[in-house]
């Protein structure tokens, strides 16, 4: 039956060549569908009561989405899994000494926020993921504890051993905090807020203003995510009710000491009374106190106790089957569930992806079926650890394989500049669809905008290329959202959109101020610049649907490859450089006759220069990647005009260019972390979120591991040099 009308759709495009065909009607016609006032609808709805995972109202908002979804021509459904989710059963933690003193642990409920007082369905502040816990112990400040800070800490003589250690939010990913406090001997972990980042040192506190009050938290996830995300019993395989779980005592992604946030209220007496040496200036926060290291004399008691639940995940999936490549899947998604009532963060983006859904139904009315298959997601559970997606891309991968071209995520969005990130092969489509959309504020293209961004505030070299690119070049993906498992463990090429950069938004992430009052009185405040995403996912989408030969720049992924080449190098040579000097600076006597004795500071060690990296089967492999890409940029131009829609030569290149970016995955994944299989990109294992580009060879010259950064150079010189290939063949089998 397939075949037989395959044959017909290439029977009847014969006559059709691609150019002919490409009829931006379809997408400039979408682009009048999307209204602001449904994007707000649909936030106040889903945010109307706390909905995190497991919740009433996040299984309520799920069959809603569903309604929606069936409602605008969708064929759609509820996909679920069984997932772990801890929450609190106990929370203590009081100072012991030099005076006693419980923590409030409370965000209060704010007179003029409706949604602020709904205190029976709220979670209460705290880390998922983190162990039950009983310790008491000295405290001391950390800073944003992250590896340098331990370094600062060692040579100032202060040791974490058999302390609670406090740490201020910001700098690195929260669930990298307890893991470096651990590795270095602490016995629990407070992470707290301070003014000075998220509070009234940026801006005026809320109600008044958008930053965090003095009482407010910030919830979050400590899983080790950069180790492996999603269900922490079923790491690998979909979460099924079947599926094979590991024993609690045997999962790797918990942390391994108590940690709970607080509020700056809580922290300020515990920090008040620290004594110890003064922290240098890059320490201090916006406390009304000095701030000192400890440990002690205040030593901290910390009881935390969880409820080790399964609860089910109710993933949204809705597909609107493609005309003529039904068996290639564009992939659409965020995520449903909040930690609390959630209207930005995930509702500006979810509205978003369901306004988009709407007006592609209305498209279907008009007559228009996209080529390709499109999948809308809303995914649950992303908070806790990207749960939703991670178990249904787990679940799915051999179809995603063989099928998906192409995932596209969006998560809180607000207002300002549009901010695009994801695979390079990517980048130039979505130049593309931001030049045709415009921009709210200024009415030049949101894509002018963004250039112009660029421009005001980049080096003298992004200014230059700014100037002259033809595209602006995009972010690489590390993880915090639901691309990952698409990106990094099935290698399928994914974008992250939203608009962002105008406002001082961070007062109220994952606190029970993130609601409709708050994000109508600050952030995107009549969903204008929610209109534009849903233009410039949609048209991205429509895109990705329809172009017959698969929209994918391979020039713009060879020239991102060729720069992060270029940064390796730099980074072995600076690191080079900077032990060189140290250790001449300890061979003068430097440390020694600068050191003040009633500060003392510990000189450091001399260490060995890093020695000479074989950069070469890299540099050959980027460079085989930049010929074959211009090789195929130059095949398509030529072939194009005599490409029919449907037609066997089409699909063929279309199959392989479905895998180009599986080319650039490894099934033996990274070091130590083989859940993570792209070669080009990864959250960083110290880092947490932030993107660390060619992980294996970076990473392994960061942490000294020279012989794993060689064999890692081959890796990916070995991934880039697949791709050139298969990128040659697809360019010889286009030649006539
Ligand atoms: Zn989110």
């Amino acid at each position: 039956m397939r075949i037989a009308l395959a044959l017909t759709a290439i029977v009847a495009s014969l006559t059709l060549p691609l150019a002919a065909q490409n009829a931006p009607a379809w997408d400039a016609k979408f682009r009048a569908l999307p209204d602001a006032k449904n994007i707000g609808d649909y936030m106040k709805r889903m945010s109307a009561r706390p909905h995190h995972l497991g919740s009433p109202y996040d299984k309520d908002n799920a069959e809603w989405i569903l309604s929606k979804f069936r409602e605008w021509g969708w064929d759609a459904r509820i996909e679920n899994f069984d997932v772990l989710f801890p929450t609190p059963k106990e929370r203590v933690v009081e100072m012991v000494a030099p005076t006693a003193f419980r923590l409030k642990l409370e965000e209060p409920p704010v007179a003029v926020d409706p949604t602020s007082g709904q205190k029976t369905e709220q979670l209460p502040s705290y880390n998922a993921y983190s162990v039950d816990g009983d310790v008491t112990g000295p405290i001391v400040y950390v800073n944003y504890g992250r590896p340098q800070d331990y370094d600062d800490l060692e040579r100032r003589g202060v040791s974490v051993r058999g302390a609670v250690v406090i740490a201020r939010y910001g700098n690195s990913w929260r669930g990298i905090k307890p893991k470096v406090a651990a590795e270095h001997g602490a016995i629990g972990c407070l992470i707290y807020s301070d003014p000075m980042d998220d509070g009234y040192y940026v801006d005026d506190s809320f109600p008044d203003g958008p930053t965090r009050t003095s009482s407010g938290v910030q919830r979050g996830s400590v899983m080790d995510m950069p180790t492996y995300p999603g269900d922490p019993l079923t790491p690998g395989v979909g979460s099924t009710p079947d599926a094979k779980r590991l024993d609690l005592k045997d999962v790797t992604t918990l942390t391994r000491i108590p940690v709970l946030p607080i509020s700056y209220a809580d922290a300020q007496p515990l920090l008040a009374a620290l004594r110890g040496p003064v922290v240098p200036d890059p320490w201090r926060g916006a406390l009304p106190i000095t701030y000192h290291f400890g440990p002690g004399p205040a030593r901290v008691h910390m009881k935390l106790a969880f409820n080790w639940n399964r609860v089910p995940i109710y993933n949204v999936i809705a597909r609107m089957q493609g005309s003529t490549y039904p068996d290639e899947w564009v992939i659409r998604g965020n995520h449903h569930d909040a930690w609390v009532n959630g209207a930005g963060d995930p509702g500006s983006g979810m509205s978003v992806v369901l306004e988009e859904a709407r007006a592609l139904g209305e498209l279907a009315r008009q007559g228009w079926r996209p080529k390709r298959t499109l999948i809308y997601a809303a995914w649950d559970g992303e908070e806790q650890g990207l749960l939703g997606s991670t178990e249904w891309v787990e679940a799915h991968e051999q179809e995603l394989r063989d099928h998906a071209v192409a995932y596209v995520n969006s998560d809180g969005t607000g207002r300002g500049f549009f901010n695009p990130s994801g695979s390079h092969a990517l980048e130039n489509l979505v130049n593309g669809a931001a030049r045709d959309v415009e921009d709210p504020e200024t009415k030049g293209s949101v894509w002018t905008r963004a250039k112009a961004r660029e421009i005001a505030r980049g080096s003298r070299e992004e200014r230059s290329e700014a100037r002259s690119r033809s595209d602006l070049r995009i972010a690489a993906l590390g993880s915090g959202s639901d691309y990952s498992s698409f990106l990094q463990h099935s290698g399928v090429p994914s974008l992250n959109l939203g608009f962002s950069g105008l406002d001082n938004n961070d007062g109220i992430y994952h606190s029970i101020y993130d609601d409709f009052f708050y994000y109508t009185k600050f952030l995107d405040t009549d969903f204008a610049y929610g209109r534009a995403l849903a233009q410039v996912a949609g048209t991205t989408m429509i895109r990705l649907a329809d172009a017959d030969l698969l929209p994918f720049e391979f020039t713009n992924l060879a020239d991102t490859v060729q720069t992060y080449v270029k940064d390796l190098e730099t980074l072995l040579k600076t690191q080079q450089d900077d032990v060189r000097e140290r250790n001449r600076q300890i061979d003068e006597g430097v440390f020694a006759a600068i050191n003040d004795p009633k500060r003392p500071l510990q000189a450091p060690k001399t260490e060995r220069v890093a020695p000479a990296l074989n950069f070469a089967p890299l540099e050959n492999a980027a460079e085989l990647l930049t010929q074959a890409a211009a090789r195929y940029h130059r095949a398509v131009d030529a072939a194009r005009p005599k490409l029919a829609s449907g037609s066997a030569a089409v699909r063929a290149a279309n199959a392989k260019l479905l895998q180009a970016e599986r080319q650039l995955t490894d099934e033996g994944g990274l070091p130590k972390r083989p859940w993570y299989r792209h070669l080009l990109y990864a959250p960083g294992f110290y880092t947490g979120y932030a993107v660390k580009t060619m992980p294996g060879v970076r990473e392994a010259i960061e942490q000294k591991l020279y012989a794993e950064a060689e064999t890692e150079i081959a890796r990916v010189a070995k991934a880039l040099e697949r791709e050139a290939a298969l990128l040659d063949s697809v360019s010889s089998s286009l030649q006539p």
